[in-house]
């Protein structure tokens, strides 16, 4: 019998979890388990002096020793997350910092050039400025919708192109493929963070990237209460971070909010299809509101880039910014009036959230923007934006709980 691909949902729920029969959980369990009683064979087999320790690593996929190496629950959620991004392999870590913190040490050393975009998240901006600058590593920050910056930018000792599509905060895309193409030809990696698209938006290692990284924190687990993330790429990639970060730096990610990432995860592409909706319904009510200067939303063809967001993104996911004439007054009648967004940070969860980020905070330290790159924010986010996530309640009722509080401003 030939063996039918399966669909791109039954892939998610079934990666990574048991086929077994009779009187087995249907649910996956959690191994909160630290250690792992070995096999008898496979103490044979280390103990035996001819053994190939170079094949250790791989047989540490099937022979759990040790948590920090592997753990089962863990393990499942590695599989759910490939299969997500349609890659040979994840590797998932205790949070999104730590996931690209670890590919960052893990393939730069100093001397070598990272080109970073000019905005990206900002604990990102400031561990490259702050410990990779330590380290000794080059950090050149490029606009990445400007290609010709880009191409410029690649020297030879560059390494690593970082760039992240959708931006948090300010919804600005790159072109992939496009940095992608430039990274190889100069033999560097292209890393995206792929956050706000989830894979059911984008699929970076189909247009050429190198490593791709999420915050599980956010849409993977859905609900807001696990933090995680990963690094997804191919299988010799993978492994080598694995051995490189997950061992030496430990960065792990616990069993139980493994449980949770994945018990979210089952859910990933029908909740995405209704962020998508409601985000839809949300950017239009906004747009159309007498008090609301400028919408952000890729699916909107106001958004400046809304034909890359067309060939890039199949989903428009549920982030998007406003701006308003007196932000400052409106997030002090928001954080006082909301009645169903929240007024937080942090994103990708079934409730709706929303924050100000006023124009002043950018030009602070941890954003580490050049006088150019100010510029090129604020045409994204001109002197301060509300950045939304549009969570899974009525469109109807997030639209109301905006117009309450805008009914407020003069
Ligand atoms: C939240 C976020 C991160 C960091 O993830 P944590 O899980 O909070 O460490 C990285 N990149 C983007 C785009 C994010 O939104």
């Amino acid at each position: 019998m030939v063996k039918k691909q399966q669909g791109y949902r039954t892939s998610i729920i079934h990666a990574g979890t048991s086929r077994e029969t009779g009187n087995v959980p249907s649910a996956p369990p959690i191994i909160p388990s630290a250690t792992f009683v070995m096999p008898p064979d496979h103490v044979d087999a280390y103990t035996d002096p001819t053994y190939d320790w170079s094949r250790h690593v791989e047989e540490a996929e099937s022979v759990t020793e040790y948590a920090r190496h592997s753990n089962p629950t863990v393990r499942m959620l590695e599989k759910k997350v490939a299969a997500a991004e349609g890659a040979d392999s994840a590797a998932v870590f205790g949070s999104g910092m730590a996931a690209a913190s670890a590919v960052l040490l893990h393939r730069l050393r100093a001397g070598d050039r990272l080109v970073l975009a000019d905005v990206c998240y900002v604990a990102v901006s400031e561990f490259a400025h702050d410990t990779l600058s330590g380290l000794g590593v080059e950090v050149v920050r490029v606009d990445p919708t400007d290609l010709e910056a880009v191409q410029s930018a690649a020297t030879s000792n560059t390494k690593l192109i970082y760039i992240e599509s959708p931006t948090n905060p300010i919804m600005r895309l790159t072109d992939i493929a496009a940095v992608a193409e430039i990274a190889r030809s100069v033999g560097a990696e292209t890393v995206v963070d792929s956050t706000f698209a989830t894979p059911l938006a984008t699929r970076p290692l189909d247009l050429g990237a190198d490593w791709v990284i999420h915050s599980l924190t956010k849409y993977f687990s859905g609900h807001g209460d696990a933090l995680g993330g990963a690094v997804v790429g191919s299988k010799d990639r993978i492994r080598a971070l694995w051995q490189d970060s997950r061992i030496k730096q430990g960065g792990v990610l616990s069993p139980f909010d493994a449980w949770l990432i994945a018990r979210g995860m089952d859910t990933l592409p029908i909740r995405m299809a209704v962020h998508e909706t409601s985000a839809f319904a949300v950017a239009r009510f906004l747009e159309a509101h007498p008090k609301v200067i400028r919408v952000m939303y890729p699916g909107l063809p106001s958004h400046p880039q809304h034909e890359l967001a067309k060939r890039q993104m199949a989903n428009m996911s549920g982030m998007l910014t406003f701006q308003v004439d007196d932000g400052p007054k409106l997030a002090r009648i928001m954080a006082r009036h909301l009645e169903v967004f929240q007024f937080a940070v942090s994103l990708g969860q079934q409730r709706s959230l929303l924050f100000y980020l006023p124009e002043e905070r950018i030009g602070q330290p941890p954003f580490h923007l050049s006088e150019t790159a100010l510029r090129g924010y604020k045409t994204y986010a001109g002197n301060g934006i509300f950045r939304v996530s549009i969570g899974l309640e009525d469109a109807e009722d997030l639209c109301g709980d905006l117009a309450a509080c805008l009914s407020h401003m003069p």
